[in-house]
């Protein structure tokens, strides 16, 4: 068989984000392993144009309507078949050769070309966690119905993901999930009450897209991560726990029935979990920077501060109500960040926000996906209310 036949052919969704560049050098190093066939952007045409050119992708999507023309003005002449608006993306899920998507756009954007993917069987390399905070009972179902797997790429599912392969998953005991605090880690409420929109957006450790920065400084996205693991993992809720680790060397860790502790281990670089979505079940060789343990000498674990960081508590509660609870506490959470990243609101605000969607938006205990779409912009219009 020749090379070409053996090459992954992969869609990435959101390529002009952080974990889409990321994705797109792990393209470029593997380019005899891997052949990218559909780049998406919201609306940063030129980036997007600039990948276009260099990765010839036959099928290119800027969901920005108002951008098609300039988009298609540049690739036109190249062999690339250009498209615009949201639609477009999830319609794309039905023509793609790619059998590979990573979901990398960001927030509910990813719901409904998720579904398309899926409903066309195509293996998903799930970045775009908010996918199954949304709807992940009516997801997982879909996979079981069209028999895809999701192989994730947040780095503790991932971690998690590698830990279990090769375990009975009946003898799984509990999921500890790792997280590293953020950048105001040890500070309590009053601490927070002025801080900005810089502050926020400098993480410790990891380098990414400003809505999951935010996130992170709340800890709305360890919140996110729990969900995404119940759905992930099959688990139930009080089987997963987070702990604090602040260097993010341990990914993430699983223990069984015995109990013993597996962990995951390796520097904090998305492009590591990110490249073994790509050839799961495979390992292949990479020219990532190594971990040394000479320059690792303290690793330390702390309990989560709940209190201050009320939206990891929102987070549980969602997750233990089901229904819809999710889905509103997820759209509430999408304004709130935009608004503070807009300095429309401060800092605690946007927990505070997040909780009063979940007091007020109506509850659905079994939604179906229409059910969900109606719960997203009930949950966005009354959170903007609450924003002057
Ligand atoms: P970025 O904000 O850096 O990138 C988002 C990408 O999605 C961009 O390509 C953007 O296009 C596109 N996009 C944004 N809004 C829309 C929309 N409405 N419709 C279509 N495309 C859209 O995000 P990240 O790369 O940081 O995160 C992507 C996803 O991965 C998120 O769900 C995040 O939670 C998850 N994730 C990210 C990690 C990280 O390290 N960054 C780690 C783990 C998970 P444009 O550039 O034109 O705006
Ligand atoms: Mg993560």
């Amino acid at each position: 068989m020749s090379n070409e036949i053996n090459k992954k052919k992969i869609a990435i969704l959101g390529s002009t984000g952080s974990i889409g560049t990321q994705a797109l050098e792990i393209a470029r190093e593997q380019s005899d392993k891997i052949e990218i066939e559909v780049l998406t952007a919201n609306s940063n045409a030129d980036l997007l144009i600039k990948q276009a050119i260099e990765f010839k992708p036959n099928h290119v999507v800027i969901a920005d309507e108002s951008k098609y023309l300039y988009v298609k003005d540049a690739l036109g002449q190249k062999d690339i078949k250009v498209f615009a608006g949201s639609k477009a993306i999830a319609d794309l899920m039905e023509i793609t050769s790619a059998d590979i998507i990573l979901t990398a756009m960001v927030g509910y954007s990813g719901l409904l070309p998720t579904i398309k993917a899926i409903e066309n069987k195509k293996k998903i390399a799930l970045a775009n966690k908010e996918t199954l905070v949304v709807a992940g009972e009516l997801i997982t179902e879909l996979c079981i119905e069209n028999k895809v797997s999701l192989i994730p790429v947040d780095s503790e599912h991932s971690a998690i993901f590698q830990c279990l392969v090769g375990e009975d998953l009946n003898t799984l005991d509990k999921i500890i999930l790792t997280a590293s605090g953020g950048p105001f880690r040890g500070k309590k409420r009053e601490d927070l009450l002025a801080i900005t929109k810089k502050e926020a957006l400098k993480h410790p450790n990891w380098n990414m897209g400003a809505k999951i920065t935010i996130d992170s400084a709340t800890l709305m996205n360890k919140g996110l991560e729990v969900i995404e693991a119940k759905w992930l993992f099959g688990v139930e809720n009080n089987q997963i726990e987070v702990v604090v680790h602040p260097q993010s060397i341990i990914h993430s860790m699983v223990e069984f029935n015995d109990g013993s502790i597996k962990a995951q281990m390796g520097l904090p670089d998305m492009k590591l979990p990110i490249h073994y979505a790509f050839f799961y079940p495979e390992r292949t060789k990479s020219s990532f920077k190594r971990m040394s343990f000479k320059e690792i000498n303290n690793l330390t674990f702390e309990e989560p501060d709940l209190e201050t960081f009320r939206n990891l508590a929102l987070a549980y509660e969602a997750m233990k109500i089901g229904g819809n609870k999710a889905c509103i506490l997820n759209a509430a959470n999408e304004i709130a960040v935009a608004a503070f990243l807009e300095d429309k609101i401060k800092f605690l605000q946007i927990a505070e926000i997040n909780e009063a969607c979940m007091n007020k938006v109506f509850f659905i205990q079994k939604p179906s996906l229409d059910d969900y779409i109606n719960t997203d912009s009930e949950a966005r219009r009354f959170a903007k209310t609450l924003i002057q």
